[in-house]
């Protein structure tokens, strides 16, 4: 399974791949296209609503008046469909969504589908129909395997290609870092379904993974022991995976908003459903959480991943410069 001599070009040329790498705010966007008009294009995840107007030009470029027929999305956490209405009236496609999440969308329970809890903007878009776990999706012009997901997201999907086997994760597998286990976070038994996605991806052995964040990767085993090692700590303490989770949300939070006052952002963190309800679920005293949420800020800031300008907290202009050039990158 370990092949870092798989020319990841040569096999993304032959299945009419090309993946568009973005930063955190944004999910990575996958686009099947055959260059002919008669093959209609298909986009999978579309980043985050803060970014739908670079996806859809990014999409004009790269399509050059062809047809986008379809969206499928892996899953429906905001920085993965927040560009799905404004490609939908773009081009008037099909979006298709994993099965489990298909009624949350057409009657946009926004409650359901994340956005209330994570405080996080994504515009209601319309879903044609759903994915079912153990079906086929075509892409481009193979049929691809929809598996289901648990851990980080209970109705995720991922995609897989047999014969160039190569794998659509999500957020189910990063290169070096694992997604939160927001099973785990709401006090359900998350970790046991974030090993058996790690099983799971282990079996179908892909070649080349193409993860939501980050840029796509061969060592496929040393991605999915160090995911293992991860998350096997967070097991051990269940505390640092909270602790992950608010830096994460925090950090997704300042991508979005540039600048918060310090003392609005502590509370955000203290109060953000996502968060008061994992603090709850381990039982944590206010103290303890409000403990956890300085020390939180106090690394960012000794990190340099936030920077203090008066009372606000504000992103570096390095991150700023990162956007830059993550959305320079046009291709990954
Ligand atoms: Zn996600």
């Amino acid at each position: 399974m370990n092949a870092p001599s798989v020319d990841i070009a040569a096999t993304f040329a032959e299945l009419g791949i090309e993946v568009r790498e973005r930063g955190w705010l944004s999910s990575n966007n996958v686009l099947f296209d055959a260059g002919t008009p008669a093959e209609a294009a298909t986009l999978v995840d579309t980043g985050y609503s803060l970014h739908a107007a670079q996806t859809v030009a990014w999409l004009r470029r790269r399509l050059d008046g062809r047809a986008l027929r379809r969206i499928v999305n892996t899953h429906l956490h905001s920085d993965h469909c927040g560009g799905n209405a404004a490609v939908q009236r773009e081009y008037g496609c099909e979006v298709w969504v994993p099965q489990p999440s298909l009624a949350a969308v057409r009657n946009w329970d926004d409650g359901r589908l994340t956005y209330r809890a994570t405080d996080q903007a994504c515009e209601r878009f319309e879903a044609t129909g759903g994915l079912r776990p153990g079906s086929e999706v075509w892409l481009g012009a193979r049929p691809w395997q929809a598996w289901a997901t648990a851990g980080h997201d209970p109705e995720a999907l991922v995609y897989f290609e047999p014969r160039s086997r190569v794998l659509i994760a999500g957020d189910a597998l990063w290169h070096e870092r694992l997604a939160i286990v927001f099973e785990a976070l709401a006090g359900g038994d998350g970790f046991v379904g974030a090993h058996q996605t790690l099983d799971l991806i282990a079996s179908l052995a892909p070649r080349v993974v193409i993860p939501g964040h980050g840029a796509p990767f061969t060592d496929v085993t040393q991605a999915l022991l160090a995911s293992r090692q991860r998350l096997a700590a967070f097991e051990r303490e269940p505390e640092e995976h909270f602790a992950y989770a608010l830096r994460a949300l925090a950090m997704f939070h300042l991508l979005e908003h540039r600048r918060r006052p310090y003392a609005q952002m502590r509370a955000w963190m203290f109060a953000t459903p996502v968060l008061a309800r994992g603090r709850q679920a381990l039982g944590m005293s206010p103290a303890r959480a409000r403990a956890l949420i300085d020390a939180c800020l106090d690394r960012l800031l000794a990190g340099a991943q936030l920077t203090l300008d008066g009372d606000v907290l504000a992103l570096p202009p390095a991150t700023r410069a990162w956007r830059t050039t993550a959305k320079k990158k046009g291709s990954g």
